[in-house]
């Protein structure tokens, strides 16, 4: 059997943290952010949230010698091109906080006309084995919905408040965490992951 009795997170995101640990919750792995191994995240320097990904989990492997699984992700604009993407975190400046971020959203979208406002939030995760690192897992996906032009809700972190979800018709922030990951992009990602992580494991028995 993989014997695997601790995975670290390599995210200082609370909001990412508890999505995720709620995921792995009924598993006997646990999910250990990588603060409390003192270790600071590296600098974001790829170009897709893949790069980004892989780069934050390798770094948690390699300075902790452990399993790591990291998650980038973003809101990917229709209106915008494309942006923030990657950039999410940093939009409105280097050490921008969500609200400013958001502020920042909501200005850029205000001419922009109600069937034009699509986007999706996109998510990337990875887990890397220190002594397998060739063949890391990687999976990613999408939560499609419209960007709103005020506020609701008061959960969930980043753009959630302004992020409205077609099927449920409430933002991320009105919804509870179990709702939100059992259609969100970061909530697919780490099942997905979650699915490949136990068959190897059961492959291994
Ligand atoms: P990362 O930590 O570099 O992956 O940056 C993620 C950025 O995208 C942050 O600004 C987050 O607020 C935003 N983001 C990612 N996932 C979500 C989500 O589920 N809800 C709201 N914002 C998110």
């Amino acid at each position: 059997m993989l014997p695997l009795s601790r995975i670290v997170f390599a995210s200082g995101n609370p909001g990412k943290i508890r999505e995720v640990g709620d995921i792995f919750a009924d598993l006997d792995i646990s999910i250990v952010p990588q603060k409390e191994f003192a270790i600071e995240p590296p600098e974001e320097t790829g170009t897709t949230f893949a790069d980004n990904a892989l780069l934050k989990a390798r770094h948690a492997s390699a300075k902790s010698g452990l399993p790591a699984m990291a998650d980038d992700s973003g809101i990917v604009v229709d209106a915008l091109g494309g942006r923030p993407g990657v950039w999410s975190a940093r939009y409105a400046g280097e050490r921008a906080t969500d609200e400013q971020n958001v502020d920042k959203l909501l200005e850029e979208l205000v001419d922009v006309r109600d069937e034009q406002r699509g986007g999706g939030f996109h998510c990337a995760a990875v887990l890397v084995f220190p002594e397998r690192d060739v063949a890391p897992l990687t999976v990613e996906a999408v939560w499609r919905g419209k960007i709103l032009r005020e506020r609701l809700g008061e959960g969930g972190f980043g753009y959630d408040p302004v992020f409205l979800d077609p099927s449920s018709g409430k933002t991320g922030a009105q919804m509870t965490r179990a709702e939100k990951n059992s259609v969100s992009h970061r909530g697919k990602a780490f099942r997905e992951l979650k699915n490949l992580l136990l068959t190897m494991r059961h492959e291994k028995q």
